[in-house]
């Protein structure tokens, strides 16, 4: 079929880390060799970091922060990304020990009912007044990184 573009919709989850490692780097081999572009949707982010150049963030249907691979995992803005990069293990104990992880609080609301204001403010450990009231839009930080969040204004 010679597709240009192919959505993989959460390609090695439930996977064994071998397997997943080996779909990984068939997936970049037939995105070289056939100049594919994917659209990769995973929970795990170490995979994620893997596979992308470009990363956006969801919460509860919502993009919350969008940017470049490498800026995401180096500069991580919006505190949803914060706690999720901050519960991706580190492959060398000691740094992994000595890190400091964000453990959420509280369920995911329903999509069908989300709270007013910031989606994430039930959880977030940095709302603030505005963040009840008013949804907050995408923000463009400089280069191609975006961020919803009151904070970042
Ligand atoms: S807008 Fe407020 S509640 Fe939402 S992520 Fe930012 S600080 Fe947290």
């Amino acid at each position: 079929m010679r597709p240009s573009f192919i959505v993989c919709d959460e390609p090695v989850s439930a996977l064994d880390v071998s397997i997943q490692a080996q779909i990984i780097i068939l997936l970049a081999r037939l995105r070289e060799e056939l100049s594919l572009t994917y659209l990769f949707i995973a929970h795990d982010l170490s995979v994620v970091r893997n596979i992308s150049d470009r990363v956006a963030v969801m919460y509860l249907g919502k993009l919350v922060e969008i940017t470049d691979s490498d800026e995401l995992y180096s500069n991580p803005l919006h505190p949803y990304t914060v706690a999720l990069l901050s519960a991706v293990p580190i492959p060398d104990p000691v740094v992994d020990r000595t890190r400091e992880r964000i453990i959420l609080t509280g369920d995911v609301p329903s999509p069908i009912m989300p709270p007013p204001g910031c989606n994430f403010h039930p959880r977030c450990q940095q709302a603030i007044d505005i963040c009840k009231q008013e949804m907050p839009q995408l923000i463009n930080m400089g280069g191609e990184h975006w961020v919803a969040c009151h904070l970042v204004k």
